[in-house]
C-alpha cells in the first residue's frame, strides 16, 4: 500500500498552545528579558515547524493491529532542545522525583481515560499509540505543543507564563490535536485550522469538566487558566463562553477572539487566525451545551466527537461543521429533535448559519426529522466522572450498550445538507 495515502494531507505543523502573535507581541513589549525569551521561543518554533514537515504523521494503515491499554512515557529534556530527552517515567513506574514529569504523565493518563471511558477510543490514533511527553524543554520556553508524534512542554519564562504541565485542559488540548490528526486531518490554517483549534479547546475543557465532575453550568469554560503567573492581567488564555475577554495585558495585548461571524478576523497572522477565529465555534459549543444542559460529555460531547472522528474531512469549514453537528445529533438522538434544534440555534447565534436556512427551518417544522426508531437515545460508553460525588446530579443517561466508536454513521457527501 502506498504510504502517501496515509500521510497526506498534513493537518498542521506543530500545534502550539501559545500562538505566534502573542509571542511576537511579547518580543516587542519593551521588557528586555521577556523580549529575549519570546524571541528565542519564536525561533525554536520556526525550526520545529520545519522539522515537523518532514514527519510522516498520517493515520495508521487500517490493517495495523489495535493494542488495547494505556501506555505512557515521560521524558526530561533537562533544559535542552534534545528530544525526547531522558526517560523519566514509564507505565507502572512509581512517581518520579520531578513534579513536571508527574504532572505531564498524570494529565496524559486522565485524558486517555476520558477518551477511552466516554468514547471507547484507544489513544490518539485509536490503535493504542503510546502517549509520549517531554518536559523541561529548552530554557524559559513559553509554549507547549503537539509535534505530530508527542507532547512537549516548556517551563515558561516565569514572568508571564509558568509551567504548562499543571494544566489538564492544556494537556487534553494538545492530545486532541493528535486525535484530529488521525481523524478529520483538519488543515492548520484559516477556518479548517480554527476548527482544529476549537476541537482541541472543546475536548480540553470537556476532559477538565469530566475530571472535576462539573455540569455545563459549573464549568469555567477557560483554557489555560493556570499557566500564567500572578502578574498576568487576565483570567486565562481563552474564554470559550466569552471570547475576547480572557486577558488585557500590557505585555500580551488584548484577547482578539471574536464570538460571532460578523467579527471574523481576516489576518495573515496565526496561520489565518486559527487561535483567534476558533472563538466562534467555541462559543457555539458553549451555547449549545448550556441549552442542552447536564454534563458536556453525556450528549453534546458525543455529537462533537462523532462529527470530528467520522464526518469532518480536510475540506471542512465552519458551515460544514455546523451542518454535520446537526446531522449527527439527528442520527444519534432521533427521539429527541430538540438536541439538533438547540445545536442549530447555537450556530445561528454565532452567525455561522442563518435563521432562514433550509436545514434549520426543517428542524422547526420537523419535516426532515428522522422517524424515531428507538425509545431512547444511544447510550454513551461511559457516563461517570472520576469526581462524580461532587456537583449536582444530572438526569441519568440510558445504560451503556455500545461504544460511540462503534456507532458509525454514514458520511454525507460534501456541500450537501444531510437529509
Ligand atoms: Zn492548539
Amino acid at each position: 500500500m502506498d504510504r502517501a495515502v496515509y500521510s497526506e494531507p498534513r493537518p498542521c505543523g506543530c500545534c502550539f498552545i501559545i500562538p505566534t502573535h502573542m509571542l511576537e507581541r511579547l518580543s516587542t513589549s519593551g521588557n528586555r528579558d521577556m523580549a529575549a525569551t519570546a524571541a528565542r521561543t519564536l525561533r525554536i518554533n520556526n525550526s520545529l515547524q520545519a522539522f515537523r514537515a518532514q514527519l510522516n504523521t498520517g493515520a495508521p494503515p487500517p490493517a495495523t493491529p489495535v493494542r488495547p491499554g494505556l501506555r505512557r512515557q515521560a521524558f526530561n529534556c533537562n533544559g535542552t532542545e534534545d528530544m525526547p530527552g531522558d526517560l523519566a517515567r514509564s507505565e507502572n513506574d512509581p512517581p518520579a522525583a520531578d513534579a513536571a514529569v508527574n504532572q505531564a504523565f498524570d494529565n496524559a493518563g486522565t485524558s486517555w481515560n476520558f477518551y477511552k471511558q466516554i468514547f471507547g477510543r484507544e489513544s490518539v490514533d485509536d490503535h493504542g499509540r503510546t502517549l509520549v511527553s517531554s518536559v523541561h524543554y529548552s530554557q524559559g520556553y513559553d509554549n507547549a505543543f503537539w509535534n505530530g508524534q508527542q507532547m512537549v512542554y516548556g517551563d515558561g519564562d516565569g514572568q508571564i507564563f509558568q509551567n504548562f504541565t499543571g494544566s489538564l485542559d492544556v494537556i487534553a488540548h494538545e492530545l486532541t490535536h493528535g486525535v484530529t490528526q488521525f481523524t478529520a486531518q483538519l488543515p492548520y490554517h484559516d477556518q479548517s485550522g480554527a476548527l482544529n483549534e476549537s476541537m482541541s479547546d472543546v475536548f480540553g475543557s470537556m476532559v477538565k469538566q469530566w475530571a472535576n465532575g462539573q455540569t455545563v453550568d459549573q464549568a469555567d469554560w477557560l483554557i489555560g487558566a493556570n499557566i500564567f503567573t500572578a502578574d498576568f492581567k487576565g483570567h486565562a488564555l481563552r474564554d470559550m463562553a466569552n471570547p475576547g475577554t480572557a486577558y488585557d495585558d500590557p505585555m500580551l495585548g488584548k484577547d482578539q477572539q471574536p464570538g460571532h461571524m460578523k467579527d471574523y478576523v481576516q489576518t495573515q497572522d496565526d496561520n489565518g487566525g486559527v487561535h483567534i477565529n476558533s472563538g466562534i465555534p467555541n462559543k457555539a459549543f458553549v451555547i449549545a451545551a448550556k441549552a442542552i444542559g447536564g454534563r458536556s460529555w453525556e450528549v453534546i460531547g458525543k455529537v462533537w466527537y462523532v462529527t470530528l472522528t467520522e464526518r469532518l474531512t480536510s475540506s471542512a469549514d465552519f458551515e460544514k461543521c455546523a451542518r454535520e453537528t446537526i446531522s449527527v445529533a439527528r442520527d444519534l438522538y432521533p427521539s429527541d429533535p430538540s438536541i439538533a434544534a438547540r445545536i442549530a440555534q447555537a450556530w445561528i447565534d454565532v452567525g455561522v448559519l442563518a435563521a432562514g436556512d433550509a436545514m434549520v427551518a426543517s428542524l422547526a417544522t420537523g419535516a426532515a426529522a428522522a422517524p424515531a426508531v428507538t425509545a431512547a437515545a444511544p447510550a454513551l460508553a461511559g457516563t461517570a466522572s472520576p469526581a462524580k460525588a461532587s456537583g449536582p446530579k444530572t438526569p441519568a443517561p440510558a445504560k451503556a450498550k455500545k461504544r460511540v466508536a462503534h456507532h458509525r454513521v454514514k458520511p454525507q457527501p460534501p456541500n450537501q445538507p444531510p437529509q
